[in-house]
């Protein structure tokens, strides 16, 4: 397949894995941004076949992880208690909240509906005017451009029935904040190509400049991974720090305006809470004044008393790069795909759940 094999050449992989072999001389932390590259790269081998030098560090970027507690209770409440048709991607109906899941709470009878995408859930709002739906609007901002579109479109449409309850992440102010943590030593990062694909680059310019640490713009396939690691691996030699796009058959510099045009009609930046890293200013996306008849939040008043993770889950200091799964005591014993105590373990982009399924480790 074109623009997929040839990026999972085992000629090309070798060839990189030699250049990288002989070109590190010192000890590397690099920040894998997606969950969807530390899937690649724990599927693929990857960290198996890197020189011992280079430690990668697995980042922040899978939605249904960061997704705070609150909001999955509130979705719980939205479809037990105001018998909404709750639609939501799958992934999310697993993640435990304080109390249960959605999967749980559908289970008990509640109407939760796994859709594919929020014009799905347009449709089920048109063909139930008499239920109120409410779309689970998660995600970073690969995801915004369809969200923001279903809410065009239900206004267009004068759908009153219809709501997003919406947790929308941001990557640069998180790459900030794991910057700012005393606590995180990362030296260079892999940026998610689906990302910047949407939103371009030029976000990430002033952070390297900040920061002082390279930057490089990847995809997902092997021979993507491994060429990236070789740029930020020669900047990071040479003690230079710029950002460098290595997905350039995907990424443009300006990125996707017309997507970005639609993510703006709808929504506009605000202050997130990220599950088990806490609040980062200016790290999502809310609803612009004009939609707030479409924020489930504000239409059904919710108001859910916060609750505190339970001690016995370290994803906060996973999704900061802090620790690694396989370091946390409830990894593979108290906690596994059928019975996660966090969401890392739930979701197929979270890191536990990729060294669960795909690593060697023995229990
Ligand atoms: S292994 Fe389970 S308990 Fe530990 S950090 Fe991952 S999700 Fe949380």
């Amino acid at each position: 397949m074109k623009y997929l094999d040839e990026f999972r050449s085992p000629e090309l992989v070798k060839q990189y894995l030699d250049e990288i072999h002989s070109t590190v001389t010192q000890s590397w932390n690099i920040m894998e941004i997606c969950g969807g590259q530390t899937h690649s790269l724990v599927k693929n081998g990857i960290l198996d076949l890197l020189p011992d030098k280079i430690n990668m560090i697995h980042g922040p970027g899978c939605p249904v992880c960061v997704t705070p507690l609150a909001l999955i209770d509130e979705a719980v409440y939205l479809a037990e208690e105001k018998q909404v048709i709750l639609c939501s991607f799958g992934d999310m109906i697993r993640v435990p909240g304080s109390k249960k899941s959605l999967l749980e709470a559908k289970a008990g009878g509640a109407d939760i509906k796994i859709v594919y995408s929020p014009l799905d859930a347009v449709k089920i709002a048109k063909e139930n005017p008499d239920r109120e739906v409410v779309f689970f609007a998660v995600g970073f901002e690969t995801t915004a451009p369809p969200n923001a579109l279903s809410v065009i479109q239900a206004k267009a449409m004068a759908l009153n029935n219809y709501s997003i309850l919406t947790s929308h992440v941001l990557v640069p102010p998180a790459l900030e904040a794991i910057f700012n943590d005393d606590e995180s030593e990362v030296h260079g990062v892999l940026a998610a190509g689906h990302v910047a694909a949407i939103m371009g680059l030029e976000e990430y310019y002033p952070i390297v400049e900040k920061y002082k640490r390279p930057v490089v713009v990847t995809g997902f396939e092997p021979v993507d991974l491994l060429a990236g690691i070789l740029q930020t691996i020669k900047q990071l030699e040479k003690g230079e720090y710029k950002l460098e796009n290595a997905y350039k058959r995907v990424v443009r510099e300006e990125g996707t305006p017309s997507a970005k045009e639609i993510i703006f009609k709808a929504f506009e930046i605000s202050n997130r809470d990220w599950r088990g890293i806490g609040t980062i200013p200016q790290s999502g996306y809310k609803l612009k004044e004009e939609f707030l008849n479409f924020d489930a939040h504000e239409k059904f008043k919710i108001s859910i008393d916060k609750v505190k993770e339970s001690k016995e889950c370290i994803a906060g200091q996973i999704l900061k790069g802090i620790k690694k799964p396989d370091e946390c005591p409830q990894f593979g014993k108290k906690c596994t795909p059928e019975h996660p105590l966090g969401a890392p373990m739930v979701s197929s982009e979270g890191a536990c759940a990729a060294y669960f399924h795909i690593s060697d480790f023995q229990f």
